[in-house]
């Protein structure tokens, strides 16, 4: 047997509960000087991290190739920019979040004034994931900088080359008392889950949710959890299908093959309609990847070996496989799974039942669209639910019968975008939410304050409750 031996070093630089417990309280320490509720540190923070973004932008990319073999322009669009344009809305609005919200009193403090002033929760976590690792670390970092935070950042240890990029740039570019990164994968983030921290903000699984979750509750620590789920597409007959196709591949395998929280996990149609939906997903798919597509440089691969053979395990359930009526075709050396369009899985396969996080794509079928509406209820509440028809009594239906965390009709992914739409999940796909406003609002504390002075005092509220006083009610 072999005997592993842990020598002095490694001990010393394990990243444990004590380290944790000392980092928490370093940030603390900072915290209570109040440095980072002024908003000039908020800006300057702000603003390195926006000239990081253009100084670094070729590091980023190339960290993004080697987690991800994100294709350029993918990162560019998708994390890059989206990561500029929230910390430049940010910058941009940071004096008008911050100010205080003057609202009505009621009768019965009169005369008085109220309002609602945002403080930020103190010191804290942020557990980031792999797919999007830059974006999604950085995204809620900025708002948590927005509203004044001290923060810890855990990035995804599933991308290695942004964690250590990110723990570099970080330390690099902003005030490295106030925000730190700690790497590292299980061990390293329940040390950190084990501290009191004033807020915990998880991005991940349903599964590690419920841990974050149980950690959080343990010191009354609010959580926002942006989880996953299986994000549904209704495809209506009354398309423009050429375009919904496009729009359709490009919220599934342009977006990073499918390993995306809001990437469409599986299509209900009609039954007369799919064969016609195959069809031109197939004519679209060769256009955007050609004949031969696990060589497509146009295409993230799969993260690891691990969600590899996941993901083979899906398609390689009895039932499942000979479902397969485009692609299936894979190379585990290169991790590459070829855009897979499987019709009629039965719906207690795995593929229905777990999320699919890869370029795997089932479509079902019903007799009419809105029975596809029980079938999405019948399962947990999705994270994006997306309706494709020009119907708007349809439209309107969709809106008002499915719950989700958000919704797109007549396109898919692209509802993440827009910064004054919340982004957040409902039941297991997550709760609270970010993006833009409701990112500060996610990081900071809403205080309400009763201004009085001391005239027009009523004595009516006070004892002796006199009958006279009684017959005032
Ligand atoms: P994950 O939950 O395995 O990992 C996320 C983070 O949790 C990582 O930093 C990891 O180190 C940490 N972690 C993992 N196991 C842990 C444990 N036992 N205890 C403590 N910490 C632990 O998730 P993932 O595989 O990285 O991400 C995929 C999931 O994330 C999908 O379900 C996807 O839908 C979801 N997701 C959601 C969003 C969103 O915005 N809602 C965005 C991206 C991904």
């Amino acid at each position: 047997s072999v005997l592993t031996v842990t020598t002095e070093e490694e001990m010393e630089q394990a990243f444990d509960a004590r380290k944790a417990a000392l980092l928490v309280q370093e940030l603390r320490k900072s915290f209570n000087s109040g440095k980072t509720k002024s908003y000039e540190w908020r800006a300057a923070q702000l603003q390195s991290i926006s000239k990081m973004i253009d100084e670094r932008e070729k590091e980023i990319i190339q960290a993004l190739q080697l987690d991800l073999s994100k294709p350029e322009l993918e990162a560019f669009v998708s994390e890059i920019s989206m990561t500029q344009s929230s910390c430049q809305k940010a910058l941009k609005d940071l004096k008008r979040w911050m100010a205080p919200e003057k609202v009505s009193t009621s009768i019965t403090t009169y005369p008085s004034s109220a309002e609602i002033v945002s403080e930020p929760f103190g010191v804290v976590l942020i557990i980031s994931t792999w797919n999007y690792p830059f974006l999604l670390s950085l995204d809620p970092v900025i708002g948590a900088i927005a509203a004044g935070n001290a923060i810890v950042l855990k990035p995804s240890e599933i991308a290695p080359a942004t964690s250590s990029l990110l723990a570099g740039l970080l330390s690099e570019y902003v005030d490295r008392s106030t925000i730190k990164v700690v790497e590292g994968a299980v061990p390293e983030t329940s040390a950190l889950l084990d501290q009191k921290w004033d807020k915990i903000f998880y991005t991940g699984s349903t599964r590690v949710g419920h841990i974050v979750m149980a950690a959080a509750a343990k010191h009354l620590t609010p959580v926002v959890l942006e989880l996953g789920g299986k994000c549904p597409a209704i495809v209506d007959s009354n398309i423009n299908l050429e375009v919904a196709a496009r729009r359709m591949i490009a919220g599934k395998w342009a977006c990073n093959n499918g390993q995306a929280c809001i990437a469409i996990d599986y299509i209900v149609t009609t039954k007369s309609f799919a064969p016609k939906l195959v069809a031109a997903l197939q004519l679209t798919l060769e256009e955007f990847f050609g004949k031969n597509p696990l060589e497509s440089q146009d295409m993230s691969r799969i993260v690891n070996l691990y969600h590899f053979k996941r993901l083979a395990k899906l398609l390689d359930e009895d039932g499942t496989s000979d479902k397969i009526v485009l692609g299936g075709q894979r190379d585990e050396n290169n991790l590459r799974i070829a855009p897979t369009i499987l019709l009629d899985v039965p719906e207690d396969s795995l593929i229905m039942q777990e999320e699919i996080f890869g370029p795997l794509l089932p479509i079902l079928t019903v007799d009419n669209i809105e029975d596809g509406f029980h079938m999405i209820n019948s399962k947990p509440k999705p994270l994006a639910a997306y309706l494709f028809s020009d119907d708007n009594g349809l439209q309107k239906q969709f809106v008002q019968n499915i719950s989700a965390g958000g919704m797109l009709i007549n396109d898919a992914v692209l509802h993440l975008t827009v910064p004054t739409l919340p982004f957040g999940g409902v039941g297991d796909s997550g709760m609270g939410a970010y993006h833009g406003k409701f990112s500060f609002d996610a990081f900071s504390h809403k205080k309400g304050i009763l201004y009085r002075s001391f005239k027009g005092d009523a004595s009516t509220r006070y004892p002796p409750y006199t009958p006279e006083k009684q017959r005032l009610l």
